[in-house]
């Protein structure tokens, strides 16, 4: 593997107020660096200080978005140690991304160690207070500067680490959210599947809507027939129907989310029905009005578990467990949170020391 070249700061930053640490705001002394030529590949690995970036007017990713990213969490153990949640399923699926958007693969096994290596560095900004960690956010964007639609020939692949609280600063109470009917995030064949800055952009209309109605998230349906349900803004979404769980399948319209695939695998592993499968709205909200829907949560690394306590549809609201947190919800989050901050044996092995 390469070697990694650092160059420390001079000039270390003031830590924040580990209890109001907030989501996303705060970002660390160093960042990764790499770049990438066409014909030679990925070259000059480096940790630098943070800090902007120069970037020309004609630059390729201001005006045509090829840009992916990903998302994932060092955790504090209560021992001290620091460790990552399935980091290189981060990977293989930033590469996935990649695929879609012509931008070119990454070593996963190296990416891995760039994060540890980074996280290493940066260990006094993983916070130890309840419920925090470090987020870490790799990306890649398009870096040659043409005004022509093409791929970009150069590319450059960041790392760069927010010291983070809950996700919601309310803690862990069921969110309202509404059943978008008029916007679509994604369509099959699209980019739906990646994770890629152009989905956000494409969400954000329906979330201010939503959230003048004082909803905090859109549940988005496809875009094809506008029937079935797909995925809850940067969060997959599961329903307890009759005792049986039941999400979305992944047909290329919705994101493979890690934290859907630890709720399955854990969920499958207490004995619990998953089905994977296409459930349209009407047959939701029957199940609502019947009394058969039991729980319903989102799923992600931002906020591992969110209970879904009502749902809006064409201005109806459909109140879920009487708005308080699921048996199974509760539990899932208890578990996945457990193994994240190393409170619990992993016997998955889903955990990984960064050194
Ligand atoms: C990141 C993301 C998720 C959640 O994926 P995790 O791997 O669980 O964090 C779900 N939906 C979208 C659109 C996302 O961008």
């Amino acid at each position: 593997m390469p070697e990694i070249k650092v160059t420390l700061t001079t000039n270390p930053k003031q830590k924040p107020d580990q209890s109001k640490l907030g989501f996303g705001t705060y970002f660390t002394d160093h960042m990764f660096l790499m770049n990438y030529e066409e014909g030679k590949g990925w070259y000059d690995p480096r940790i630098v200080p943070y800090g902007p970036f120069e970037i020309d007017p004609a630059c390729m990713v201001l005006h045509y978005a090829q840009e992916i990213f990903e998302g994932l969490k060092a955790y504090r153990t209560p021992s001290s140690e620091i460790q990552l949640f399935r980091p290189w399923e981060n990977f293989k699926r930033l590469n996935i991304s990649g695929e879609r958007l012509c931008v070119p693969p990454v070593d996963v096994d190296f990416a891995v160690e760039a994060v540890k290596k980074l996280v290493d560095i940066e260990s006094d900004w993983v916070p130890s207070e309840p419920n925090t960690s470090l987020y870490v956010r790799p990306f890649i964007f398009a870096t040659d500067n043409h005004v022509g639609v093409h791929a970009s020939r150069t590319y450059l692949f960041a790392i760069i680490l927010s010291p983070v609280g809950a996700y919601y600063a309310e803690g862990l109470n069921p969110v309202k959210i509404m059943i978008e009917n008029e916007d679509v995030r994604a369509v099959r064949g699209g980019m739906g599947y990646t994770k890629t800055g152009g989905n956000y952009a494409a969400s954000l209309r329906a979330g201010e809507r939503a959230a003048k109605e004082g909803y905090s998230q859109v549940l988005w349906l496809d875009g094809v027939e506008r029937k079935y349900i797909e995925e809850v803004g940067a969060m997959n979404v599961f329903f307890k129907i009759d005792g049986e769980i039941i999400t979305p399948a992944l047909l290329g319209s919705i994101l493979a989310g890690i934290t859907r695939k630890s709720c399955i695998e854990l969920l499958r592993s207490w004995g619990m029905t998953v089905t994977e499968r296409r459930l349209s709205v009407d047959e939701l909200i029957e199940a609502a009005d019947n009394g058969k829907l039991e729980e319903a949560f989102g799923s992600g690394t931002a906020a591992v578990i969110s209970p879904i306590g009502e749902i809006s549809f064409g201005g109806v609201k459909h109140v879920i467990n009487n708005g308080l947190i699921g048996e199974t919800t509760q539990k899932l989050y208890d578990e996945l949170t457990s193994i994240q901050w190393g409170k619990a044996e992993d016997k998955f092995g889903w955990t990984t020391k960064t050194k």
